[in-house]
């Protein structure tokens, strides 16, 4: 597993191209050919597919009497498919190089829907990991994704969340999920200072049932956040509340 991108690795990977040859798989390719119709019309207020795109105040059908995400959903695609391979790459398989093309793509769809000025003027910040499951992983996807969603849109990045720990999610069936209890989230001492009447663009991998971002969103707007926009590469999608949560992409995951 790739472990703290910046540094030894990216030698490493430059001393394995030299002398025996080898070549990273380039990941702005890989991620082209895997967002392959990835886009399509989405409502702004769960993230769901939609036949024609919803506003975070007009909601779908799904999320009708219920509340939104944060206050809209900004997201590449859907989790089926290929983008969400791109995810269990870079989260599962520590294939850090894909934060920088899927972080472009986020940005631009943020500035699409949300406006160049407003981009420009939010803090980006990611859904925090827990140290422990920082270390056992060997990465921070979201913190990777925050960033360079950040740097290509010209926003400002700021960590402004953190948690001692919790539980991974990703076996867990959808009213595990729910049902799980949440605890351990905090704001950084130095949120106080710069979130007050900021927009903040919250970074994630995975929408799946909102749960955490909600938390997330509760807790940057308790620090005096204007509003918080979620922005996802992909969102799990289920056609009822039941589903059984088997995914197809990431059988052999991990955590
Ligand atoms: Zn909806």
């Amino acid at each position: 597993m790739r472990r703290n991108p910046r540094s030894w690795q990216m030698q490493t990977a430059r001393v394995a191209e030299a002398w025996l040859g080898r070549r990273l798989p380039d990941a702005e390719r890989w991620v082209r050919a895997n967002l392959i119709d990835a886009r399509g019309p989405w409502c702004q207020r769960c993230g769901h597919s939609c036949f024609e795109s919803h506003s975070p105040l007009q909601g779908c059908d799904l999320c009708l009497h219920k509340s939104g995400v944060a206050d809209g959903v900004c997201r590449v695609g859907r989790y089926q498919g290929g983008c969400g391979q791109l995810v269990c790459r870079l989260k599962y398989q520590g294939w850090w190089e894909l934060a920088r093309p899927l972080g472009q793509r986020l940005a631009h769809v943020v500035r699409a829907e949300c406006g160049g000025d407003f981009f420009r003027s939010a803090l980006v910040t990611p859904v925090p990991m827990p140290p422990l499951r920082r270390w056992q992983r060997g990465i921070d996807h979201a913190d990777l994704l925050a960033r360079e969603t950040a740097r290509e849109g010209g926003a400002r990045y700021c960590r402004l969340l953190w948690r001692l720990a919790g539980r991974p999610q990703a076996r867990l069936t959808r009213s595990q999920r729910l049902a799980a209890k949440v605890g351990g989230w905090h704001l950084h001492a130095f949120a106080s200072k710069r979130l007050p009447g900021s927009d903040v663009v919250l970074v994630d991998d995975v929408l799946t049932t909102g749960r955490t971002a909600s938390i997330a969103a509760r807790l940057l707007r308790q620090g005096g956040a204007a509003s918080v926009r979620l922005a996802v590469v992909a969102v799990r999608e289920h056609m009822n509340r039941d589903f059984a949560h088997k995914t197809e992409v990431c059988s052999d995951q991990v955590g």
